[in-house]
Parts: C-alpha cells; structure tokens; sequence
C-alpha cells in the first residue's frame, strides 16, 4: 500500500502540513483538506473515493475545489464517506447556497457532482480492493479514524483525537498492522489547550503508542505549523524506536 501525505503547496515540499488529505494508491483519499490543490484535475479524479475523518475546515477545506475540478471526468462521480455528523456539516455547512451551490441537491438533478455515503462505526466497507473500517476517537466533534487494509497491509489514520483506547484495542488485533499516522498537534507546553481541544502532545502521544504493538511504526502528522520545531524536537526527545515525522509530498510504502 502506498500512502502520500499530500503537500498544502505542492510545489515547495518543504511547505508544513496546514491541512490534512492522505492518498492511498492514488485512487483513495483521506480527508480533503488539501485534495482540491493537487495534481491536475485528471489527478483528482482518479481519487473518486474520499473518507471524511470529522468536519473540521483543515480536513474538508478543498473539498468543493475537489468536486468542481472533477465534475464529468471519469464515468463515476467521487464518493464521500463519513458519519451522519460530518455528512450533516457539509450539507448545512459547505453546499448551502452560501458558501457554495448546493452540490448535493443539484446531484439530484444533473449529472451528480458527488454521492454520499454515510458510515457506521466499526462497519467496514469495500473501495479499489481497500477494506476500510472507521473507528470512533476522543475529539470534539463526532470522528472517525480509519483502518485501511490492503488484504496483507493494515494502516491506520488516527485522525484528530485526545487519549483513545477502542483504536488502539482493535489495532493490537492485528496481524497485518504496518503504521500508524498520529497526530502530534501541541508542544507539551501546551498540554492544557491539547485537553481541551482533544489532540495531542508528545508526552500524550508517547502514551497512546504504549497502547500499540511493540515496535509499531509510527509517522507524527498534524503538528501545529508554528509549533513544529519545538514539537518534532519533543517527538525525537521520547526515543521511540519506530518514529518518524511526516513529511509532505513524500510516499509511505508500506
Ligand atoms: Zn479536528
Ligand atoms: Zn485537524
């Protein structure tokens, strides 16, 4: 399986990850912060299957670029995934008329711009030979994060969340586990802002990798841009064995 963490300016890599989107064999993302910013629109098209995580503005922020660029490329328009909550949002929250036309009910009455696919917790479903599985997490909005396996690779998208404990217990479960993309949002510093929005500092993602496999491999993502040398350098300090730092622009084999 191979995992791209897609840049926020693709064109200068080195550009920290202001928003979230992951692709998954080119053809399958997660989340759409960055999705609408990349490639070309043949690119885009391709990914027609989106996971939403939850319904924060840096997870589905390009997602109406996304669709616009898309629309009649391909025989099929992209699917979007996710809870009732983060499907609710876009309905009353992007596609209201307002922030943009409501692609939602113009797909019922044209060439569709997308389709809605609504998840349950812990039900997988099936997308380009992927099996994917939400999993509730800790955050302050309803959030799912994601168990893709290939048939012989498991990788998990933590999403945004504080401490969990379901994740990591169905993680342990795994024969096929081969990452996991954490968030390391806050320096420790700011551990109480951390609490109380439901992300993580190193010493609390220390905590929830002690709840994973022994040796798990582990790529830090989400690191607040204006923290990111004080939180990498936290990371590093931890001297976990099976960390890196998530760089974007930059292919994960796994
Ligand atoms: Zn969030
Ligand atoms: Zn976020």
């Amino acid at each position: 399986m191979k995992v791209r963490i897609l840049g926020s300016a693709p064109q200068s890599p080195a550009v920290r990850q202001y928003v979230s989107s992951y692709l998954i064999n080119d053809r399958v993302a997660i989340d759409a912060g960055c999705l609408g910013f990349y490639g070309t629109a043949e690119d885009q098209a391709a990914a027609g299957h989106v996971f939403l995580t939850h319904s924060h503005i840096d997870h589905c922020a390009s997602l109406p670029i996304f669709l616009e660029n898309c629309y009649g490329l391909g025989p099929q328009c992209p699917v979007i995934y996710g809870s009732a909550h983060a499907l609710d949002s876009l309905q009353n929250h992007l596609f209201n008329d307002v922030v943009w036309p409501d692609f939602i009910k113009l797909s019922a009455h044209m060439r569709p711009f997308l389709r809605l696919q609504r998840l349950e917790a812990e039900k997988p479903v099936e997308a380009e030979q992927l099996c994917i599985t939400p999993v509730a997490v800790n955050h302050v909005v309803p959030t799912f994060a994601y168990l893709v396996s290939d048939g012989q690779a498991t990788v998990v998208f933590g999403a945004d969340s504080g401490p969990t404990d379901r994740l990591w217990h169905l993680t342990r479960q795994l024969p096929s586990l081969r990452g996991v993309f954490l968030e390391a949002s806050f320096p420790n510093s700011m551990r109480s802002l951390a609490e109380v929005s439901l992300h993580l500092t190193p010493q609390m993602f220390a905590a929830e990798v002690a709840k994973m496999p022994p040796a798990t491999r582990v790529i830090a993502v989400h690191i607040k841009t204006r923290y990111r040398e004080t939180v990498v350098q936290e990371l590093y300090d931890l001297g976990i064995s099976a960390l890196e730092v998530g760089e974007c622009e930059t292919d994960y084999n796994f």
